[in-house]
């Protein structure tokens, strides 16, 4: 396949340029100014601009079921009063189909992969795959309850039936949080991460009375940040328990709008930045945010920490936590456009108000809200110009809407 007449933004530093792209099995084989091969495919992608693919480092797809379910409550209120008792009403096919929505959403948004927690994960992995999405995937971990080791099981049969699938997809280990995870739970969590080398995602200080009951370093000490962890919202941390993590293997996933939504504040992603943590965008699940698009995120995320110092979150570097630092935070090797690499690309339509002047498209990616045309993964697009073209869209809508109707108690 070769793609032609499109800007290409190599990377979060460069600057576009016109160039063609030339992609085999799924990967970036050549970049050239004028690539004058033939191909059986060949894309005329003239008034596109063509960047690295975008990265959602974490979320709960198959919330996408509860979007606009529970509104304008407390955290607590939110989750254990509301969520969790309709969450015992899910089942394998539900949990398919309100995947294979969200990923629409995603693809729709730009992004090319995604690091999901929550249950019934092989129908994750089974939409993922079909849809054909990148995603690093995770059980949601429990213990308080005693049913710690089952969770984990359906952890490990995960990593037997799904782990390193197609290039695509990639199993991971989810405790839930520290309050709902035990020490020793964890302890066995980091061991089998070191072990079998399993990146680890955990929610980390998202509401304030965590702070309050839990000491990050007795939580550091079972060994999660030892090989890899991927810690989630990190929104109540002082300055001792930044200058910790940035002692430990920690990757973090700043989710902006969640975190206002419930109330639970604003992270400290400045300061993070300035010991170096490497920060990317997550949206949360669908109920708490309510949309999937890290674009957003981004522009939230740059707003928030300018209202006082307008020099702060620079253009590259909020692309590089959108792009580069996604990549490293699901261990994924990517994040850039060049020779080797997946070709996991995100096209916009320059032929948009919003991307106008066009001499400044890279500033547009950030502060004006500029529309996706495509979307490719592995060398196959998921989302090419309002279509997906992998799966049946209308067949979504629809088991979507059953399936929402069954799980609310809705007759007809
Ligand atoms: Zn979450």
């Amino acid at each position: 396949m070769i793609i032609k007449g499109a800007y290409i933004l190599k990377n979060y530093s460069s600057e576009p340029q016109k160039l063609d792209i030339k992609i085999s099995k799924g990967k970036i084989v050549k970049i050239n100014e004028n690539i004058s091969e033939n191909d059986d495919e060949i894309y005329y992608f003239n008034n596109k601009l063509i960047t690295p693919g975008l990265v959602n480092t974490h979320a709960h797809v198959a919330m996408s079921i509860f979007r606009g379910v529970a509104e304008d409550l407390s955290f607590n209120e939110w989750l254990f009063k509301k969520i969790e008792p309709l969450e015992s009403r899910l089942n394998k096919d539900i949990v398919y189909w309100a995947t294979l929505l969200s990923l629409m959403e995603m693809a729709s948004n730009g992004i090319v992969a995604f690091c999901d927690m929550y249950m019934f994960e092989n129908s994750v992995a089974k939409a993922a795959s079909e849809f054909g999405i990148k995603a690093v995937l995770t059980r949601g971990l429990v213990d308080v309850d005693g049913k710690g080791k089952e969770r984990l099981k359906e952890n490990l049969d995960l990593i037997e039936n799904w782990h390193g699938y197609q290039d695509r997809i990639y199993i991971g280990l989810g405790p839930h949080a520290p309050y709902s995870c035990s020490s020793n739970y964890l302890k066995e969590i980091a061991n089998l991460s070191k072990n079998s080398d399993l990146i680890i995602t955990m929610h980390l200080f998202e509401n304030f009375w965590e702070k309050e009951k839990y000491n990050l370093k007795e939580i550091l000490d079972t060994g999660i940040a030892d090989n890899h962890l991927l810690a989630v919202h990190c929104v109540h941390l002082d300055n001792n328990d930044l200058k910790l993590l940035s002692e430990h293997n920690i990757f973090v996933s700043h989710n902006p709008s969640s975190n206002l939504k419930l109330g639970n504040g604003i992270a400290p992603v400045l300061k993070m930045l300035n010991y170096n943590i490497p920060v990317s965008f997550g949206t949360d699940g669908p109920a708490s945010n309510n949309s999937q698009n890290v674009l957003f995120e981004a522009r939230l995320s740059t707003l928030l920490n300018k209202k006082d110092k307008p020099q702060n979150m620079k253009i590259d570097e909020v692309l590089k936590m959108l792009t580069f630092n996604g990549y490293k935070a699901l261990k994924l090797d990517g994040g850039e456009i060049k020779e080797g690499k997946s070709a996991d690309l995100t096209v916009f339509d320059l032929n948009n108000p919003s991307f106008f002047p066009q001499q400044n498209m890279k500033k547009h990616l950030i502060h004006s809200t500029p529309k996706v045309y495509a979307t490719m993964v592995n060398g196959e697009f998921i989302y090419l110009d309002g279509k997906f073209p992998t799966i049946d869209s209308e067949e979504v809508y629809k088991q979507f809407t059953n399936s929402y109707k069954k799980v609310l108690g809705i007759e007809n």
